[in-house]
């Protein structure tokens, strides 16, 4: 449909192809950087704490969702959790079969509220389940540069 053409039915969807270039910088915000500034340098989550609301915040939060207090105390919960639920994905985003299944998973981080979706590594299909326990599995620290990458999955808690 060009652009010019007169839309006779609304219900009707309609496109046009074509490219917006959008530039953007993303910014972490004072949490996220100190999330994932605790990943890239000493291999770790870090998460905040609303006392009167009972609740860790995991990615952390700087104002408690719930009261809206300003949260100041970032805590280092570890890298032990829990799976919460899972997908296995057996095709690629072009349709094609992936050559291994992947297992992507919610885990919820110990001791908190919150939890992480990323892939599970060296967990087959037949193991995983509901309330597995597992552990972060980080790139070299040489090799992490601060961001959601850095984290590599989560595999088997020892
Ligand atoms: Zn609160």
């Amino acid at each position: 449909m060009a652009i010019t053409e007169r839309m006779t039915k609304t219900t009707t969807p309609t496109y046009w192809e074509g490219e917006i270039p959008v530039r953007y910088v993303y910014t972490y915000g004072l949490a996220g950087e100190k999330f994932f500034r605790a990943i890239m340098e000493k291999g770790t989550f870090l998460a905040t704490r609303c006392d009167a609301c009972d609740v860790t915040f995991l990615p952390p939060k700087i104002y408690c969702d719930r009261c809206f207090e300003e949260l100041n105390t970032f805590v280092d919960v570890g890298t032990l959790g829990h799976v919460d639920t899972f997908t296995v994905s057996f095709k690629n985003m072009d349709g094609s079969d992936k050559v291994r299944p992947r297992i992507l998973a919610m885990v919820r981080i110990d001791g908190t509220d919150g939890g992480i979706i990323h892939y599970l590594e060296g967990i087959s299909i037949e193991d995983v389940a509901l309330g597995l326990p597992v552990k972060a599995i980080f790139k070299p620290k040489a090799q992490r540069k601060g961001g959601i990458e850095d984290i590599i999955g989560f595999g088997p808690a020892e």
